[in-house]
């Protein structure tokens, strides 16, 4: 569907729907949790947190549902068709319940929080409803349920960042993990639905971050990509208004907190998502260039093009100031690849409207992007302030024009690889050849070469020899 097309790669949704088995070899309560994430890379990380506290109840976890006592779904509620596809897996799941009664079907995340009542009383779909700041209570409700209740908690916290809790990694390949630095969002954008399923912003105890990055490279990971809603606003120890919470303790802003996750070794690549053009500062894109194992990829979302429509948004920034911060960018970290999101047909575009986004593509010229029509979401200010009165053909329209102008700009800057040498994170056999391995080079773009003598999670330079729109094609050199 074009709604979803991803031009080149994105950390969020690129892994939908996939139900992950893990190592819980012990099951001391002799059930299993079939567990599957839908959305962005934070509801992925947050099934990790799921999954640890489940384990710890007596849980295995297994990648076939057939076999499962208790099956989650971890939710997105961030377009119409994000929610609709969760729907229909829902509906699968309550008849199979017709034949297996004792099942437990629970729904978690932005979801849950935002459907609460139709899900558990109206449709009777799911038996336990979580919103993303509840799964510490995750075993009570499931108690509930076994004494015949239906269950749900959808309090949304201002302090939980489950910073105590030590994920399970999901994904068995142990190269590559995230790890949460913030939870929610207080920016407010119109069209977005973030704000009122995932609560308030909260930033993560640093040491407890470092920790879990220095718990990972031990096993042997070598990239972590630090997540939140906007990694620009992480803050520690310092209200939002920039005074000091604690004069007898240290600060850390986000550039500091970087620092401190590349300091725990040269071999661990660090990349984050996602930067906010508002807040993105100079200090971030020095730290960047410091540190060679801080990776020069920087998610910058635009949303538009035009600065009418960005104010529309309530994204905080012009189109000049976002222009702006692609110079700082091209000043400070020059090698650095940048992507965006981009929205097509917010309420009232009109065609220059448009054509301004189409320019900036053009100005800008952007690694990748992610490209959406506009999905009108429930309670957001766009609902309630404006018309969604883009014609869907004309949304789709739009959408194809930036997709055809950021797949032709893609395939350029892909090109100008040809003849450099790379280094790339090995991560494994190529989805398209077995006889290819493939990794990500700094830039997050992916590599794919003829097989060599190489283990996954080891670094090799690739010379890179011809390109497609999405991929680099090379060879090892020593
Ligand atoms: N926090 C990130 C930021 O501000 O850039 C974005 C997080 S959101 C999960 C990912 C992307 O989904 C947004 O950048 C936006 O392009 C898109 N998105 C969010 N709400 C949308 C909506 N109502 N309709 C279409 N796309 C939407
Ligand atoms: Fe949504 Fe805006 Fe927050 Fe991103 S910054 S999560 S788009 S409200």
């Amino acid at each position: 569907m074009m709604d979803n097309i991803l031009e080149g790669k994105k950390i969020d949704e690129t892994r939908q729907g996939e139900a992950l088995e893990m190592a819980s070899s012990s099951n001391p309560n002799g059930k299993k949790l079939f567990l599957e994430s839908y959305g962005c890379a934070m509801n992925f990380a947050d099934s990790e947190v799921v999954a640890s506290i489940l384990i710890k109840q007596g849980y295995q976890t297994t990648n076939d549902e057939l076999e499962a006592d208790l099956i989650l779904i971890n939710t997105c509620s961030i377009r119409e068709n994000a929610e609709e596809r969760v729907r229909k897996r829902l509906t699968n799941f309550k008849y199979r319940k017709q034949h297996q009664p004792s099942l437990i079907v629970g729904v978690l995340g932005c979801m849950a929080e935002r459907l609460k009542k139709q899900l558990l009383e109206e449709e009777k779909l799911v038996d336990i409803v979580a919103g993303p700041d509840s799964y510490r209570d995750l075993p009570s409700l499931i108690n509930e349920v076994e004494g015949g209740q239906k269950a749900v908690n959808v309090l949304l916290s201002r302090e939980e960042t489950y910073a105590d809790i030590s994920p399970v990694r999901l994904d068995n390949k142990g190269i590559s993990s995230f790890v949460s630095i913030t939870r929610g969002c207080d920016n407010m954008c119109s069209f977005c639905v973030v704000p009122f399923t995932r609560g308030r912003e909260r930033s993560r105890d640093p040491q407890t971050i470092v920790q879990e990055c220095r718990e990972l490279f031990e096993q042997g990971y070598r990239e972590v990509t630090l997540l939140g809603q906007n990694v620009d606003s992480y803050r520690w120890n310092i209200t939002n208004k920039g005074e000091i919470k604690d004069e007898t303790k240290p600060t850390t802003n986000f550039a500091e907190l970087m620092a401190m996750c590349a300091e725990v070794h040269p071999d661990l690549r660090i990349r984050f998502s996602t930067s906010h053009p508002k807040d993105m500062t100079d200090e971030v894109l020095e730290t960047i260039a410091k540190y060679d194992n801080i990776c020069n990829y920087i998610h910058l979302p635009v949303q538009s093009g035009n600065t009418e429509v960005l104010k529309k948004m309530n994204r905080g920034y012009s189109r000049e100031w976002y222009l702006n911060r692609i110079d700082a960018i091209k000043r400070i970290v020059p090698e650095a690849a940048i992507s965006t999101d981009i929205i097509t047909g917010f309420c009232g575009e009109t065609e220059e409207q448009h054509q301004d986004t189409l320019s900036l593509i053009e100005e800008v010229k952007f690694d990748f992007a992610y490209m959406y029509k506009y999905s009108e979401r429930p309670k957001t200010l766009a609902e309630r302030k404006y018309e969604d009165d883009i014609p869907e053909e004309v949304k789709q329209r739009r959408l194809t024009e930036i997709i055809t102008l950021q797949r032709e700009q893609g395939m350029v800057i892909n090109q100008s690889y040809v003849g450099k040498t790379v280094k790339v994170l090995v991560e494994g056999t190529s989805k398209k050849s077995d006889d290819m391995l493939c990794g990500r080079n700094d830039q997050n773009t992916m590599v794919v070469f003829p097989k060599v003598d190489v283990q996954p999670a080891s670094y090799v330079n690739v010379k890179i020899t011809d390109c497609t729109s999405a991929t680099l094609i090379g060879e090892v050199v020593a």
